[in-house]
Formats: C-alpha cells, structure tokens, sequence
C-alpha cells in the first residue's frame, strides 16, 4: 500500500507531465522522453522482463521494452511498460540509486501483483500518467458501470485493461472490486474505498470461491459468461449487512495471457 500522502506527491508529478505531452487523450510518452533525452529500444529481449531502465556510465539512461512479451509501440501494454520505466526515471527515489549504482537495473513485470514497494510506485505513477484525473473524468463512458465502461476507458487512452481497472478502483465513478485470477488461482485483486469492507470468501494465492462467474469458467465446461450477472454477495464475501442493491459480476477473459478480471459492482 503506497500511502495517501505519497500518492498525491506522485500523482501530482505524473499529471503535471502528462498535461505537457498529450494529444487529446493520449499521453505521448516518446515525447516524453526524447525532452529528458532518454533512448528507448522496443527489441526481443525473450521472457525475461516486460521492461527495464537502465543508466549508463556517462549517466545517460535508456528504457528497454520486450517485444517477446506483447510490448510492442504501439499496444496499450506496450504503453503502460514504457509509463512504467519512465516512472522509475522521474521518481527521484527510483532515479538516484541507479545513478549511483547502489541498485543494479531491474527488469519490471506488467502484473501488477505487488512485489516490493518500488514496483507498486511505480505503476501508480504510470497510471496517473497515462490517465490523469481530468481526462479519465471526462471521458463520457454512460450513467451505468459495466466492463463497457472500462473498455471505453481502455480505448479513448490507449492504456491496458489491467491499468485502466485499476485506475477506475482509484478515481473511477462507481466503486468496484477487482479480482484477477489465473488458472483458478486469484492472484490480487484491488478495491475502491468505498466499496462495502466484507470479509471474502477468498484468500490471494488461493482458489476461487468456486460459486463465482470465474470460478465457475475455470471448473466447469461451457461456463464462459460475459455478459453482467447477477450475483449473491455470499458467492463472494460473508456480508455484514444485506445490501439494497442487486451485485453483478462482469468477466473479461484475456486470450493472449490467460488471465481473467472478475469485476464486482452494486447497483
Ligand atoms: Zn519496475
């Protein structure tokens, strides 16, 4: 958890970058660094990291993004890696050490399953860059929340279904749960603060509830439901109070990577 206070320094940072290279609601992050005079290289680097900042002996730094793992110029992770990388450039914390070699270059992983501090600021700082506030508030996405609204979202900022998710959890308009899972396993999941703060019924690194729209894809045959569901909150949580609203259940299944995104909503 990166706290409160951190979070507005960064966000502040990010959005004042963001407000200077953008076409309308793109951030242009090649522009971004060619005026710092960082040299990026989107080449085959195999499976080992999606990308990593490195810094020379005559303190030049240069961003290198893996092909091999989906990240090319032009798709939305491709664009959240490059945010990733340059964010580890523009937070002092992040910069300095490598400057001075006192940590070696890391490659970053595009999963946001929070490894270490560093990692989990650096994403923020991405996201704010690729979507600061005033943009993603005035996107027109319709009165109701569903995964259209984040696809919207995704589509208008070309930034990554998981990014975009996790931008809606900070300053969306309507509060949601998250849970991502792989192979039947969660592997994190993020909420708005104030969606209701139930027990789950689920632990990270553990199966899901197998009453669950993704539970059920993951263990029985023909169970690929996208449309909205509705849902009982006991399939989730063991819940403090019956709410007044139906709960829904919204998937979307990534093809290339295997993942599935559980969103969860009131009405
Ligand atoms: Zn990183």
């Amino acid at each position: 958890m990166i706290a409160d206070h951190r979070k507005a320094a960064l966000n502040k940072l990010a959005s004042h970058i963001a407000s200077e290279f953008h076409s309308q609601n793109v951030s242009l992050l090649e522009q971004i660094a060619e005026s710092e005079g960082i040299a990026y290289y989107f080449d085959h680097y195999e499976n080992s990291f999606d990308g990593m900042l490195v810094c020379d002996e005559n303190n030049h730094f240069h961003i290198h993004i893996n092909i091999d793992r989906g990240n090319t110029q032009t798709s939305k992770r491709g664009r959240f890696t490059f945010a990733h990388e340059l964010a580890h450039y523009f937070i002092e914390e992040h910069r300095i050490p490598l400057m001075k070699g006192d940590i070696p270059p890391h490659g970053s992983l595009h999963d946001f399953e929070h490894r270490d501090a560093t990692e989990e600021e650096a994403d923020y700082f991405a996201g704010c860059l690729l979507m600061p506030e005033n943009r993603f508030r005035n996107i027109p996405t319709g009165r109701k929340f569903s995964l259209e609204t984040i696809l919207k979202l995704s589509e208008t900022l070309n930034t990554s279904i998981l990014s975009t998710v996790l931008r809606f959890v900070e300053i969306g308009t309507h509060e949601i749960l998250v849970v991502v899972s792989e192979n039947n396993i969660v592997k994190w999941f993020a909420k708005s603060k104030d969606f209701p703060n139930w027990s789950f019924r689920f632990k990270v690194h553990q199966t899901l509830p197998a009453a669950t729209v993704a539970g059920e894809f993951f263990t029985k045959t023909d169970s690929k439901y996208t449309g909205i569901e509705d849902v009982e909150p006991e399939n989730w949580f063991f819940p403090a109070w019956v709410p007044k609203t139906q709960m829904h259940e919204q998937c979307y299944y990534s093809e290339s990577y295997g993942y599935v995104i559980s969103l969860i909503w009131f009405d």
